[in-house]
């Protein structure tokens, strides 16, 4: 289904266990606390003396960089309103070695220690890693001080279900079998589950969430879960990794960013069904009908049901051009029939970058613990923040012209967005 979707596959990676809390305990009784080095690295000044066994155990807890990753401590919970933000509840994930005192007399070198993926601790450690790449990025972005970042505190937890609960049950089909942020139980709290849906190791997922979480600090107003949030998660998630591909596209499937539509199975007289999976694919040409690109706005809200805002925000922050699909179908048009009508060229002509996006959020779209909300703000589509205020910024911070943001959203997407409509001046008073 190249260029919309492809097969997820997963590649270990090796990771450095950057700045994160690693002891030093032996049978003499010592216990010694440092940090690991931003490359992994860790050295104890310690004698040695009188005991047999020494042990060095790292903890997926890091100070410097304000992120804890543990699992919830008292068995299996029926929803997340019993998840609490104490620490005594959770238990951070942990890798030890044991290494013989003797030894050590003269300096001991442990050499690299592995983490292998088999052992859980290697979720821990990639996610408070995934996390800390999520904060770097925040943390440069100006306007952002480190003070304004609360700790993010993430549970993952396997056996948090009950097992006599299946997982389309209330409080696990609608909340714990997803990923979410959740500022009520603490400012900093991330759930990534583990039963039900495993997204230990979806980077991903793990940066989804923590974009709610800057939403959260940072906007003038929280777009909470609605398709603001959600776009703008995906969206940022993926800038912030460094990758088009998006994990929210189904099981074991990817999505691309920049392909501003759906696939859909042409029947001969209409979109007759949505193409979501490599069998759907199959299907609709084993039943001798066609697979297309209908235009995105164009959609058969009965065959859609979520907005182009990824894609949108995705195109004003990459570089210009090189869409990988540039033919639509548009409404009322075939696969077979439609011509030059639906051969749209290269629709993105801005060159953008994430520093223009991050610009947009925090010099238009910001709040008080950025560089406070901007008097020049028009709140325009719909009642708060939305992909029109987003659009917008883009024009009156000077990041795109009204003609190149309508190429993308109104002729590409076909969406009803007036460029010329948006403020001409929206400077901040900290410019
Ligand atoms: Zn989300």
């Amino acid at each position: 289904m190249w260029p919309w979707k492809a097969a997820y596959s997963e590649v270990p990676q090796v990771r450095d266990i950057a700045r994160a809390i690693v002891l030093l305990t032996d049978e003499c009784g010592h216990y010694i606390r440092t940090e690991t080095s931003a490359t992994g690295s860790f050295s104890f000044d310690w004698t040695p003396a009188g005991c047999e066994l020494g042990q060095i155990t790292v903890y997926s807890v890091t100070d410097t960089d304000k992120v804890g990753v543990g699992r919830w401590n008292n068995g299996p919970i029926a929803s997340a309103s019993e998840l609490t933000n104490l620490s005594a509840d959770y238990r951070a994930y942990s890798y030890s070695r044991t290494f013989d005192i003797d030894d050590a007399q003269d300096g001991l070198n442990l050499g690299t220690i592995t983490v292998p993926q088999s052992s859980d601790a290697a979720r821990g450690f990639f996610i408070m890693n995934n996390m800390r790449d999520a904060l770097a990025y925040y943390n440069a972005m100006p306007g952002v001080a480190k003070s304004e970042l609360p700790k993010i505190n993430v549970e993952h937890t396997e056996g948090l279900k009950p097992a006599n609960v299946s997982c389309n049950e209330a409080g696990w089909g609608d909340l714990l079998g997803f990923n979410f942020y959740s500022f009520g139980i603490d400012p900093g709290f991330i759930h990534i589950p583990w039963d039900c849906a495993d997204f230990g190791f979806d980077s991903h997922a793990h940066v989804h969430e923590t974009v709610h979480y800057f939403h959260r600090h940072f906007l003038r107003e929280n777009p909470s879960y609605n398709q603001f949030g959600e776009g703008m998660s995906n969206a940022h998630a993926a800038l912030i990794l460094g990758s088009g591909w998006m994990s929210t596209a189904g099981p074991g499937l990817l999505e691309n960013l920049d392909v501003n539509s759906r696939q859909a199975c042409w029947d001969g007289q209409s979109w007759a069904s949505r193409i979501d999976t490599f069998d759907d694919h199959a299907d609709c040409l084993e039943s001798g009908d066609t697979p297309g690109f209908p235009q995105a706005a164009a959609w058969d809200p009965n065959l859609a049901n979520q907005g182009w805002l990824p894609r949108i925000v995705y195109d004003l922050s990459t570089a210009a051009g090189d869409e990988d699909l540039t033919r639509f179908i548009v409404a009322g048009q075939s696969p077979g029939g439609c011509g030059g009508a639906c051969e749209f060229g290269q629709f993105d002509t801005v060159s953008g970058n994430t520093q223009a996006l991050d610009d947009v959020l925090i010099q238009y779209l910001g709040g008080d613990a950025a560089n406070g909300e901007n008097p020049n703000y028009v709140d325009r589509g719909l009642d708060g923040l939305d992909l029109t205020d987003l659009l917008d910024g883009f024009i009156c911070r000077g990041h795109a012209t009204s003609s190149e943001v309508e190429a993308i959203a109104a002729t590409a997407m076909g969406l009803d967005y007036d460029g010329s409509g948006a403020p001409s001046d929206c400077a901040h008073p900290s410019d």
